[in-house]
């Protein structure tokens, strides 16, 4: 045994497949094979080889189940019929989008649903089982063994991880890969070696972007190991990077911070000098209203005062017309009194009585115009 045999058996007890292959069915075509690796991805190899049957009589044309309902295609499963409840399909949901998903992959790949053109074109089956995500290289290299009737699978995925590894020197040539393979595989291993090495290049051994820092064969890839390492040093990178970013930020926020402090401070002394403005003013306009209350309180006093002074002046002087009144009423009286009494003692009254009562000028008139 060489010692990249060594190597090989040793990375492939470091690999555990995701989910099992199925035994190959006796008869059936590439397609319902392909069918089977999905399949047995939910349920037993019984089981899936059951179910297929029911699906091909349920489909008879691949197109009808590609474009059904997955709950339509559940139903077939479940009751024969494509009537069913959800909770009856439950159990087939996953298995059954699966079913369809792989469907259309191929319908997608190869605009049709016969995959036995693989048998006749060996190259363009390996190119094809590379670019079918959803089944996987895995499952691909099953198709593949089963195309060239069990011999060992090569496909350009298997080149690269194999070239990655430092087993082999990557070649564009399928024979010339097959011929360089060969002797690593380890004896009736052939299958298993390429569904091993198919999911290290479906999981980690990306063409343009392997994550070597995941891959479970890193240790013993001459590949893997530089690009770990520049890995390393890439995140060691990013990590100062992101502790300077981290610190710059941490600086901005506390000048930030600062600078709000400073803001708010200048805002409060603003708002208490705007607050103690407003107080003063109101001080100033509540001493003013009150002064004007004072005073207009004094000269309501005053003229309370006034109106009261000349109600008392007013009264005095009713009182003194009335006085007045009083007196000449009185005299009034006493001169009605008097006047009857002369009467009686004059009746007639004589004439130098009336000459006395004339005026005393007249005669003086009568003698200047003698
Ligand atoms: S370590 Fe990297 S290069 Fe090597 S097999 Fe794994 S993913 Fe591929």
């Amino acid at each position: 045994m060489s010692k990249k045999t060594e190597i090989v058996q040793k990375l492939l007890k470091k690999i555990a497949p995701r989910a099992p292959l199925p035994k190959p069915l006796k008869e059936g075509t590439l397609l319902e094979q392909g069918m089977l690796v999905v399949l047995v991805r939910h349920m037993s190899q019984d089981k899936a080889e059951s179910v297929l049957a029911k699906l091909k009589k349920a489909f008879p044309d691949w197109n009808e189940m590609r474009v059904a309902q997955t709950q339509e295609i559940a139903a077939q499963v479940q009751t024969g019929t494509r009537k069913a409840t959800y909770e009856e399909c439950a159990p087939w949901m996953a298995a059954m989008r699966d079913a369809r998903e792989w469907l259309q992959e191929v319908y997608q790949k190869t605009h049709g649903f016969d995959l036995e053109f693989m048998k006749e074109d060996q190259p363009a089956a390996s190119k094809l089982v590379t670019q079918m995500p959803f089944l996987g290289l895995s499952g691909g290299s099953f198709l593949l063994w089963l195309s060239t009737g069990k011999q060992l699978p090569v496909h350009s995925a298997l080149v690269r991880v194999l070239d990655r590894l430092g087993l082999i020197s990557r070649t564009a040539s399928p024979k010339k890969a097959r011929d360089l393979i060969e002797p690593l595989v380890p004896e009736g291993m052939d299958l298993s070696f390429t569904t091993v090495f198919g999911e290290v290049a479906d999981r980690w051994c990306l063409q343009t972007k392997p994550t070597c820092h995941e891959c479970p064969l890193v240790d013993d890839c001459p590949y893997g190991k530089k690009a770990f390492q520049e890995w390393k040093v890439q995140q060691a990178r990013l990590e100062a990077q992101r502790q300077r970013e981290a610190a710059r930020r941490a600086v901005f926020e506390k000048k930030e911070a600062a600078k709000r402090a400073r803001e708010e401070a200048r805002l409060a002394k603003k708002a208490a000098a705007e607050a103690a403005k407003v107080a003063k003013e109101k001080a100033r306009l509540a001493k003013i209203e009150a002064k004007r209350k004072e005073v207009e309180q004094r000269a309501k006093k005053r003229a309370e005062a006034a109106q009261k002074k000349a109600a008392a002046e007013a009264q005095a002087a009713a009182r003194k017309a009335a006085l007045a009144a009083k007196a000449k009423a009185a005299k009034d009286k006493s001169a009605k009194k008097a006047k009857p009494a002369a009467k009686k003692s004059k009746a007639r009254p004589t004439k130098p009585a009336k000459a006395a009562a004339k005026p005393k000028t007249r005669p003086k008139k009568a003698v200047k115009r003698k």
